[in-house]
């Protein structure tokens, strides 16, 4: 059988189960399934196995080390590689890997955010093998995917309690289940990542230190076009992009990265990527991947991939869809069955997600918050900051009349008694899609839209998770109070009540305009615009309760996680507005000194042969006019920076950000921005928003 190039390199560099079953005894492959099938622990002389195992085939495809790759606070991944080798005293080497050294590492840890969790005489913090997420190779080195703890158990990094939170949600899922006569072997989460990232070239990339340093342009004067004509969206792409984007299939294939999809974006020099979906965390680990692939590939090409929310004013930023569900043993939860007591459960669970939304909205919200996001959130072009849900054309007319206790009139071919109504048949073609929905319902998933493009999706994960949790249980404990109603009615009942009593967040017209802000005010909607704004909520009573309750993170887990946020975001905008001062100093003023200085002497010397050059005049007081202004408001910056760094407590230093310091980067960024219009291009020292966007 002729098989194709693609199938035959798909998966190459990961450590499949079809390689374990082959490389691994019968009976040790058995019990590895049920390590990470069920969550058990490994014992270590099947660890052993499976790490010998794992050795021969990495050096069989070239690998010389090995690493613990795991995702601290940061977000980003962290690894430390080590090689295989073990001199013998004959002056040769073994290459050698234990069932030790991959169930458990201890890298030295203590430089990582931590929220104040290790004081740093006990830094120690350690990684711990996820088997769920298949080992791989990465520039020869064997990936091993592990969760980061502390020295006393607590979570050090962003797929612990993505991991809690999987199995909460399948614990209180296969109650429910249960309560339906159904008994899956397996509940997890789906999850397919919509990744947007930009591409420029990588010499206009060089030549900006703002970029280099902070990921987004940090000043920039209007380019004179901008996406108004709206020629990129699902353009004809670029053969440089085309070529990269051909290298990173490749590529991310062989890793056993399911990528599907790309086009170009909204934006110029924007584009997308999106893979077939996975389980929660697999899906994950992958977009991380993806994102790192995507960051080295484009060097290859000459071009630099920027994966920053906002890199660039004026035209749209770059979001991550988060489009999730809930898969029993293959069955997604969240599409309508063909019978009605299908649809039941279906409504069942589509009310578990509308009250979820609905009673954590702040911390969803929290969840998304970042520097960089803040830019996109409510600036008219990404979902705004206010959490809502849509259902869409078709399921909404279902929903209102199950709240007003009606059957859903015009579909009612297929119901049962209760009035539960046929929903496949109005589902089927639900097309219509609400862009402008921060959470939508998409005929078989839902879609969380205000991640950010270089976020970790555990995040909004983890709330997620948990709070649909949270209404497994609820909806247990409904049905069992209400004993006297049968099964399909109290169930039916819960839907209607719930449906009722969370109606607030449902919103389905445009959640751009004006008017629904002020709805949404009205409805008692919170509408947390920036980050300082939306983190604190983390450590409310009864958030850290709500997590606590679930196993999920413990309250100085909690604690500690909300500080290296609020702390993150203090120092991003603390680099930001160094950046600012640098490039001032050290390049917009020198140059426009340059260019002012020499029409001046223009100036001066026509004067001397008697002729008086108008336009030189004016231009070179403007220029005058405006040096000053920069210098002042460069200083403005330099000082409230400088002050905002010397305030201790997180929460009042995120705030003296907000309303302090970025107001002065707003006002210098205007001050220079006004310059480069009318400054002469070869003096200005660094590319504009013309070429960057358009030179292309
Ligand atoms: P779009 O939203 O652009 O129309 P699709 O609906 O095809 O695109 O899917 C977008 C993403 O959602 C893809 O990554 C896809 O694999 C993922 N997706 C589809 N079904 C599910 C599901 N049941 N659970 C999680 N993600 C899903
Ligand atoms: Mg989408």
């Amino acid at each position: 059988m002729a098989t194709d190039k693609v199938s035959e390199e798909y998966g190459s560099l990961v450590f499949t189960d079809a390689d374990m079953q082959q490389r691994l005894p019968k009976p040790t492959y058995k019990e590895l399934r049920r390590v990470i099938d069920e969550g058990k622990d490994i014992d270590l002389d099947i660890a052993n196995e499976v790490a010998h195992a794992m050795k021969e085939w990495a050096l069989e495809k070239g690998a010389t080390h090995f690493t613990h790759w795991f995702q601290p606070l940061t977000g980003i991944t962290s690894e430390k590689h080590d090689s295989f080798i073990n001199p013998k005293s004959d002056g040769t080497v073994l290459m050698a890997f234990s069932g030790k050294e991959l169930v458990q590492g201890e890298p030295d840890a203590s430089s990582f955010p931590n929220g104040g969790l290790r004081a740093t005489f006990e830094a120690r913090g350690y990684t711990v093998w996820d088997p769920m997420s298949p080992a791989f190779i990465k520039d020869e080195v064997l990936c091993i995917p592990t969760a980061f703890i502390s020295y006393t158990g607590e979570a050090l990094d962003k797929k612990t309690p993505l991991l809690r939170s999987e199995v909460a949600l399948e614990e209180q899922t296969k109650r429910v289940l249960a309560l339906f006569g159904k008994e899956p072997r397996r509940v997890v989460t789906t999850c397919g990542p919509e990744q947007e990232y930009f591409l420029i070239q990588e010499d206009d990339y060089k030549a900006r230190p703002d970029l280099i340093l902070c990921g987004r342009t940090l000043f920039g004067c209007e380019p004179a076009k901008g996406q108004e004509l709206e020629e990129h969206y699902f353009g004809a792409i670029r053969p440089s992009v085309n070529a990269f984007m051909k290298e990173v299939d490749d590529e991310l294939w062989k890793l056993g990265i399911p990528v599907r999809t790309k086009h170009n974006e909204v934006a110029p020099c924007q584009h997308e990527l999106a893979p077939i979906f996975e389980q929660g965390p697999l899906a994950i680990d992958d977009n991380l991947l993806t994102m790192e692939k995507l960051k080295l590939l484009a060097t290859h090409y000459g071009l630099a991939c920027l994966e920053h929310e906002k890199p660039f004013e004026y035209v749209n930023g770059s979001g991550k869809h988060d489009n999730w569900s809930l898969s029993a043993d293959g069955e997604n939860l969240l599409e309508p069955g063909d019978d009605p007591e299908d649809n039941l459960q279906f409504l069942v669970f589509l009310a578990f997600l509308v009250a979820a939304v609905d009673d954590h909205a702040d911390l969803l919200r929290a969840s998304v918050a970042s520097a960089g996001n803040d830019h996109r959130l409510g600036a008219n072009e990404a979902p705004p900051a206010i959490i809502s849900v849509f259902l869409g054309d078709a399921l909404t007319p279902v929903v209102e009349a199950l709240i007003k206790k009606e059957h859903a009139e015009s579909h009612d071919r297929e119901r049962v008694d209760l009035g539960v109504p046929a929903l496949p048949d109005i589902l089927r073609d639900n097309t219509d899609r609400n862009r402008t929905s921060p959470f939508a319902f998409t005929g078989n998933k839902f879609e969380f839209r205000m991640c950010g493009s270089q976020q970790n999706l555990s995040d909004p994960n983890i709330i997620l998770n948990t709070a649909v949790a949270e209404q497994c249980d609820r909806f247990c404990s409904y049905v069992e109070t209400h004993g006297d109603l049968e099964f399909m009615a109290a169930a039916l009942q819960f839907v209607r009540h719930t449906f009722r009593d969370h109606q607030r967040i449902l919103f389905d017209g445009n959640g751009y305009s004006q008017a629904w802000e002020q709805e949404a005010e009205g409805r008692g909607l919170l509408n947390n615009k920036t980050t300082p704004d939306a983190l604190p909520c983390m450590v409310d009573p009864k958030n850290i309760a709500f997590l606590e309750r679930y196993g999920v993170l413990t309250e100085t887990e909690t604690r500690a996680r909300y500080v290296a946020q609020a702390e993150q975001y203090a120092k991003l905008i603390n680099i930001e507005a160094n950046t600012m001062v640098y490039m001032v100093r050290h390049m917009y003023l020198p140059a426009l000194f340059d260019y002012s200085g020499d029409i001046a002497t223009s100036v001066a010397t026509k004067a001397e042969i008697g002729i008086e050059s108008r336009a030189e005049r004016e231009v070179v007081t403007t220029l005058t006019g405006g040096i000053n202004e920069i210098y002042s408001a460069v200083a403005a910056l330099d000082e409230d920076n400088r002050h905002a760094q010397s305030i201790e407590d997180c929460r009042e230093q995120d705030d003296y950000y907000r309303d302090s310091v970025i107001p002065k980067m707003v006002t210098l960024r205007a001050a220079v921005d006004a310059m480069e219009m009318i400054c002469g291009t070869d003096y200005w020292p660094v590319p504009s928003y013309n070429k960057m966007l358009f030179y292309v």
